[in-house]
């Protein structure tokens, strides 16, 4: 026995420091792609946050909102049409209880009036548009706008009619496979093999499983993108169970096992773009401009944030992107009551804009109140006093109200 353990224990320590000098320098082992395109937002099917989801009118507002990506799912009419739609059964997005492939595209209804979004339960979408697109009129539409297409149903017919209007409107490129199913993504692989893959959730499991076990720097990653759900929304503004517990768990779970700064930065450093799918919950109605909607955001890339708080101190992030938002040291009370729960007032905060001042009156009296957002991911998290009117509120001027469920601690904490 101790003789085993006389050989093992030097060869498992070679092992791991090996494993770890090349997850930190991946570059030494592996030639990482040029993307040809780095998205920072995301509109998730098409825009569905504010629109009617994968509707033009969607697409075009999000645009307007400077997303770079469009997150798409696409279906086959009995005609042979690919049209973008999230369900193949039509009957939650429109009433009609029927499949996409048993109508031809002529025949197929218009959206409800309005759609509950995904992300944020109790949360409605309204949208003036209200027809299914085709995917041809889309990339007509936004030539270089790059585009994730997900495919669901193992539809080989699908598949290749995607891959060959990929081809026609010539943004191989800039078009990404995806689909969670790993025996639907190696029929889109071969049906057009130059369009960027993302991973299928087998590959994910297995992506971790490596990683985990210290393989990863040495295992070839064919996938350019890694597109999942912020695990930091789960529990927040995505409910994936009915049971609180189990979501509670879920998200503590994948928060402990994807947000991994060493995982991402060795992604990234091998040309592979990990996105996050988050929502911004819905701002109160009084609220200025829109927050932008689910929307994917870059869960690394740290110098998207303006500014960084030292990474000695405890510090507060936003839920929704990471970008650093205050010190626990500029904590001055935890007992406020924001429009959508408990808040926390601040000496001073980072990375947040604001809004025009405007007069309120809180449950404190009259103040003169503004907004204010994460800069990074537009998410209004709660408001500035501009101005308090009565004297034993006067303490308040010129700090902020951030919301608990906006934050998360970020550093330090253990
Ligand atoms: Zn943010």
């Amino acid at each position: 026995m101790s003789s085993v353990l006389y050989y093992a224990l030097p060869a498992l320590g070679s092992y791991a420091v090996l494993s770890i000098f090349f997850l930190r320098r991946p570059r030494l082992l592996h030639t990482p792609g040029v993307p040809a395109f780095r998205p920072r937002l995301g509109a998730h099917r098409g825009g569905s946050g504010e629109r009617l989801e994968n509707t033009m009118e969607a697409m075009e507002n999000a645009m307007a909102q400077r997303s770079d990506l469009l997150e798409l799912d696409c279906q086959l009419t009995r005609d042979g049409v690919v049209v973008v739609s999230h369900d193949e059964n039509l009957s939650r997005q429109s009433g009609v209880n029927k499949d996409v492939g048993s109508l031809d595209f002529e025949e197929l209804p218009l959206y409800k009036e309005e759609l509950e979004v995904y992300f944020s339960p109790g949360h409605f979408a309204r949208g003036s548009d209200r027809h299914m697109v085709r995917l041809e009129d889309v990339f007509q539409r936004f030539p270089r706008m790059p585009v994730s297409v997900e495919v669901k149903e193992e539809n080989e017919k699908l598949i290749h009619k995607i891959a060959s209007l990929v081809r026609h409107f010539d943004r191989n490129d800039i078009t990404i496979w995806a689909s969670e199913k790993s025996s639907i993504m190696k029929k889109c692989k071969a049906a057009n093999p130059e369009m960027p893959l993302s991973f299928t959730r087998c590959r994910v499991i297995r992506l971790l499983l490596l990683y985990y076990l210290g393989l990863l720097p040495f295992v070839p990653i064919p996938e350019r993108f890694l597109l999942c759900f912020l695990p930091t929304i789960i529990n927040r503004t995505y409910f994936p169970f009915s049971c609180s517990g189990l979501n509670k768990l879920t998200a503590m779970v994948t928060k402990w096992l994807i947000m991994r700064k060493s995982l991402i930065q060795h992604l990234e450093q091998r040309g592979v773009q990990a996105l996050g799918s988050l929502c911004s919950p819905w701002a109160a109605p009084r609220v200025g401009p829109l927050p932008l909607a689910p929307a994917m955001v870059r869960i690394s890339k740290p110098k998207t944030f303006q500014a960084y708080l030292d990474d000695c101190h405890r510090r507060y992030s936003c839920a929704h992107c990471r970008a650093h938002l205050a010190n626990h040291d500029d904590l001055i009370s935890k007992s406020f009551q924001g429009s959508q729960g408990r808040a926390y007032l601040f000496n001073s905060v980072v990375n947040v804009g604001c809004g025009p001042a405007e007069e309120r009156v809180l449950l404190t009296g009259l103040h003169a109140v503004a907004d204010i957002h994460c800069e990074n991911c537009k998410t209004t998290l709660g408001w500035k006093y501009e101005q308090a009117f009565e004297s034993s509120q006067k303490y308040k001027e010129g700090k902020y109200i951030i919301e608990l469920n906006h934050m998360i601690k970020d550093n330090g904490w253990d």
